[in-house]
């Protein structure tokens, strides 16, 4: 009832909002009270920490409130914006260093505003770069006579244009909800509310946007964080529930003696990680249901191994088995290295890539078609689109860092029988790796094979590249060889190329010209890659110059030297990648991150990051970080979900939580018949999730 209700609100009756108010927002996506409701505070300011002027002691973390007294611009040292406040019993100045212009236009003598920062004394009080938040006349008693804690909503341009600013968005919300509770109905099932001891949910509103005290404030937070969990895994617990019954996969009973033989013929042992996987994958494949597994393994843990012996599982039991890489010379490269584990063993390997001819293609399709057991290598598309595999029992995506969810869980559907298992290079946390891949089972190998190198990470300006070059010449005099890494432009093989052209015709000709020198980039033909990797591996290349087409996969454990040119411009994953390219081998390696001088401050926290750990895991960890959520999956294209409040990467625990609560009820109902108001909820408010699954 009372969401049928919600659904039809229209915003502009409601006080303090008005017809021109509610388009507005409206068209930032607020249509409904539901809507209304939702859009939670960005920030608090608690009253309790708020001083008067005449406390104010130098390196205290505090927030003030007053009235601006006079604001200019001073010529000190540097040029700089001031404005200095005033409660009547002190004074404090705030100063900002950089765009001097915005702050010039955004205060006024006469208005007040809260401040908080560190307080530093140079002359008298100062705050440098403080946050800071304007107040609405009147609101400075209401707000140190009553106590509260005051909500602040972030705004756009066209907020601002009808008045919507945290003052307005405070009224409202006080007008809304302090005599009464809204109208909005308790969906959470009554033992979870006990169990998690969750703020009902009307009150949870409540005391989000105009909270009573900082523990009621904390509760409400919680709540909704546990919402946001709760509905995703809720999901993602109904869609494993409701499966449209696959069709039977294949049970691959018959032990592979190839497998065995490649066990014994190995140069090494394999880690404890990697036998403990392979087990994980060989159950997985006996079962009659079709695996659906993800494999994690930091750069060099040495997956590809892990993925071969699975795919002589499916051939030993008559099957063929693809795999699939992110980019062409991956395919290439892979091709290379299985084709001389697995041809030894008698088993045929076909390379299919943009570069394979139509007369090639043709005689391909006929080859594969005829069932025999075989592996066939590609790039996605082309296996996924222009292949007829009539026996396929396997497929590996080798996705790398990228999360494309979608579009493996198109393949799946397509071709549901096949086994599947997906590799990828970026070790996330656990509770990520639950939340991106609710519906897949992880393996992890978390142990590098042994005597694995450090690679000393150096990270130089331009001006040292003299020095730099002396350096590669020195190691290359010794034998050993290097990578001269160039970054892409933009998400283009064009646009990259003419910076590595350009290096490579320079430094050929002057730093490096008794030396040789190659050129690798993305747009030669496969078999000039082909055959200048292999020079390279042979070391009658010793310095190849390259785009990033060498970032995944490459193993060439002679190579010592990477220098990244322009390594500002990499994300810390795409480094990480690359660095795993040196180290290989027994000779001590470095990665040389060449920048500017001038960096942002996020660059430089890369490059420090880079210089100090070499754990893919603390490495994607810091990634998440510095880019956050949806820029680090590309929450768009991976089909990730967007939270509001809830953070994945720092509410890991509430997660958990969740997870468990969501799996548990679906266990016990699993089509939500003794949850109705929940059941109800899922399909007005995430419509389009739930016509996903086929609940009836
Ligand atoms: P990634 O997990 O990054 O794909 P690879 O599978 O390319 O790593 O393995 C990197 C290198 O390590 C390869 O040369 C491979 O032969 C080697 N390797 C794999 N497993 C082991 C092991 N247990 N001991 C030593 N070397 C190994
Ligand atoms: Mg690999």
């Amino acid at each position: 009832m009372a969401e049928k209700k919600e659904k039809t609100y229209e915003l502009q009756f409601i006080k303090g909002i008005g017809p021109k108010r509610a388009e507005v927002l409206a068209r930032a996506g607020i249509n409904t009270l539901h809507d209304l409701l939702n859009f939670f505070p960005r920030k608090y300011v608690d009253r309790s920490k708020i001083i008067t002027l005449d406390q104010l002691q130098a390196d205290q973390e505090v927030t003030v409130l007053g009235r601006i007294e006079a604001v200019g611009i001073r010529h000190g040292r540097r040029r700089y914006f001031y404005i200095v406040i005033s409660d009547g019993k002190g004074l404090l100045e705030a100063l900002w260093f950089n765009s001097i212009d915005y702050f010039k236009n955004l205060f006024k003598v006469g208005e007040w505003v809260s401040l908080s920062g560190k307080v530093s004394f140079y002359l008298g009080f100062q705050m440098v770069h403080p946050d800071y938040d304007r107040l609405g006349e009147g609101e400075l008693d209401k707000l140190l006579n009553t106590g509260k804690i005051l909500a602040f909503y972030s705004g756009s341009e066209a907020f601002k244009r009808v008045g919507l600013n945290s003052y307005t968005f405070r009224r409202i919300f006080f007008n809304l909800l302090h005599d009464r509770l809204p109208d909005v109905e308790e969906y959470m099932p009554q033992e979870i509310q006990v169990s998690r001891q969750l703020l009902p949910r009307a009150e949870a509103y409540r005391e989000i946007h105009i909270p009573q005290d900082q523990r009621l404030l904390e509760k409400a937070i919680y709540r909704f964080k546990y919402e946001e969990f709760f509905q995703l895994q809720l999901m993602l617990a109904l869609q494993r529930a409701h499966q449209k019954a696959r069709p039977m996969g294949f049970t691959f009973n018959k032990k592979s003696e190839r497998l065995e033989k490649l066990y014994h013929n190995l140069p090494f042992e394999m880690t404890e990680a990697q036998k403990r996987v392979v087990r994980e994958i060989r159950n997985d494949m006996r079962k009659p249901v079709p695996m659906n597994r993800l494999l994690q393994g930091d750069v060099g843990s040495g997956k590809t191994l892990v993925a071969v012996m699975a795919m002589l599982i499916a051939v030993d039991n008559g099957k063929q088995a693809a795999l699939m890489a992110p980019t062409e010379i991956l395919a290439e490269q892979h091709y290379f290295n299985i084709r001389k584990m697995v041809e030894p063993l008698g088993v045929r390997v076909i390379l299919l890539t943009g570069s394979t001819t139509q007369k090639e293609r043709r005689l391909i399709a006929e080859e594969t078609s005829k069932g025999e057991p075989l592996i066939i290598i590609g790039t996605h598309a082309l296996i996924y689109d222009s292949t007829q595999l009539p026996e396929l029992g396997l497929i590996v995506i080798d996705e790398q860092h990228r999360f494309g969810v979608l579009q493996r869980a198109r393949l799946i559907e397509k071709d549901v029988r096949a086994d599947v298992l997906v590799m990828t290079a970026t070790p996330i946390p656990r509770t990520l790796a639950l939340t991106a891949y609710g519906n897949l089972d992880i393996s992890v190998i978390d142990e590098m094979p042994p005597n694995r190198q450090k690679v000393t990470t150096l990270w130089r300006f331009d001006d040292a590249a003299p020095k730099i070059y002396d350096f590669i010449r020195k190691k290359v005099d010794s034998g050993e060889q290097a990578y001269i890494v160039y970054p892409l432009v933009e998400e283009s093989e064009k646009l990259d190329l003419k910076a590595a052209t350009e290096a490579y015709h320079r430094l050929s000709a002057t730093e490096f010209k008794n030396y040789k020198v190659g050129l690798l980039h993305g747009r030669l033909k496969a078999a000039e890659k082909e055959a200048i990797m292999s020079r390279f591996a042979r070391n009658e290349i010793q310095i190849l110059i390259s785009t990033t087409v060498i970032e995944v996969g490459i193993d060439v454990p002679n190579a010592t030297i990477m220098l990244i040119e322009h390594a500002e411009r990499f994300g810390l994953s795409q480094l990480h990648q690359l660095r795993g390219r040196v180290g290989r081998g027994t000779g001590k390696s470095y990665c040389i991150l060449k920048t500017p001088f001038n960096l942002g401050e996020i660059a430089q926290k890369r490059m420090k990051i880079m210089t100090e750990t070499q754990d893919g895991f603390v490495i994607a960890e810091k990634d998440l970080e510095l880019r956050g959520w949806g820029d680090f999956f590309g929450t768009k294209q991976s089909g990730m979900p967007d939270f509001k409040i809830a953070n994945p990467i720092t509410d890991g625990e509430i997660l958990q939580q969740a997870r468990q609560d969501a799996f548990e009820l679906v266990k016990h109902d699993p089509f939500l018949r003794g949850h109705q108001p929940l059941l109800k909820f899922l399909q007005t408010h995430l419509k389009k999730r739930m016509n996903l699954i086929n609940i009836s």
